[in-house]
């Protein structure tokens, strides 16, 4: 199985041990940073720690963590260039599967500058992006997502992450690969599930968030418990365990 957006900075290696044995083999973990950045270098400190230190403590448990880095619009009150000139770096030596989380979330100028530029190095280094939509005003902010990516990047380079019952219609004909967020105060496993259940497998990727805020670190697991013990079919469950992810990303996965 694999957790498509996780947030390893915030969580113990007891987290990542557990998932490794609910069967969680791979993980992608995004660039987040919980608290004001007032200098570009925090958040480029933050984004090495993810890439080295993280990476190292998942594997001790047995973790294949993924590394997805970017400027999340909450931390995007920076100058952006040394971040943007890093990025470059670790696209060329693959030391990154995707750019991410980026996206919006109180629809400043600044997030919507820096969203766009990070859209642009996705389309000028045939990157794929994980777009982060908010709890709050998640419908009005998703709308300017999609009006500013097609601008940009190919749908089907980006991810739309955390969507839920109440904005699926928005996105569901569209060509964007979709998250769907399983953890505490976000979404149950039971609307997932009935989100898979009524549009199909194809489109979908599964994810806990887990982060500083409440989380399940066996949310995806559970949910794949789930979906077998109702009794879906494995070659579609097989799709949102780990196949939709391997391809979408190009995963090496172990
Ligand atoms: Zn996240």
């Amino acid at each position: 199985m694999i957790d498509t957006h996780m947030h390893a900075d915030s969580r113990s290696g007891e987290d990542f041990g557990e998932m490794y044995l609910a069967g969680i083999n791979t993980a992608i973990t995004c660039s987040f940073y919980p608290f004001r950045i007032e200098h570009e270098m925090i958040l480029l400190n933050h984004l090495n720690r993810i890439l080295k230190l993280d990476t190292a403590r998942a594997k001790e448990h047995g973790l294949d963590l993924k590394v997805a880095l970017g400027i999340h619009p909450a931390n995007a009150n920076i100058n952006p260039d040394t971040i943007f000139e890093n990025l470059y770096k670790w696209i060329e030596t693959k030391a990154i599967v995707a750019i991410g989380e980026i996206g919006l979330e109180d629809l400043t100028e600044n997030e919507i500058d820096i969203f766009k530029r990070q859209l642009d190095i996705a389309d000028e280094t045939n990157s794929k992006v994980i777009i982060h939509t908010p709890r709050k005003n998640k419908r009005e902010v998703l709308k300017e997502i999609m009006n500013i990516v097609p601008n940009h990047l190919d749908e089907s380079q980006a991810v739309i992450d955390h969507i839920n019952p109440n904005v699926i219609q928005d996105v569901i004909d569209t060509d964007y690969m979709l998250g769907l967020t399983v953890q505490p105060q976000k979404m149950e496993k039971e609307e997932a599930i009935a989100i898979l259940d009524e549009y199909g497998f194809d489109k979908f990727l599964l994810n806990s968030d887990i982060s500083n805020k409440p989380s399940d670190p066996l949310s995806v697991a559970k949910t794949i418990r789930e979906l077998q013990r109702l009794g879906y079919r494995e070659s579609e469950i097989n799709k949102v365990s780990h196949e939709n992810a391997e391809k979408f990303f190009n995963l090496n996965t172990v």
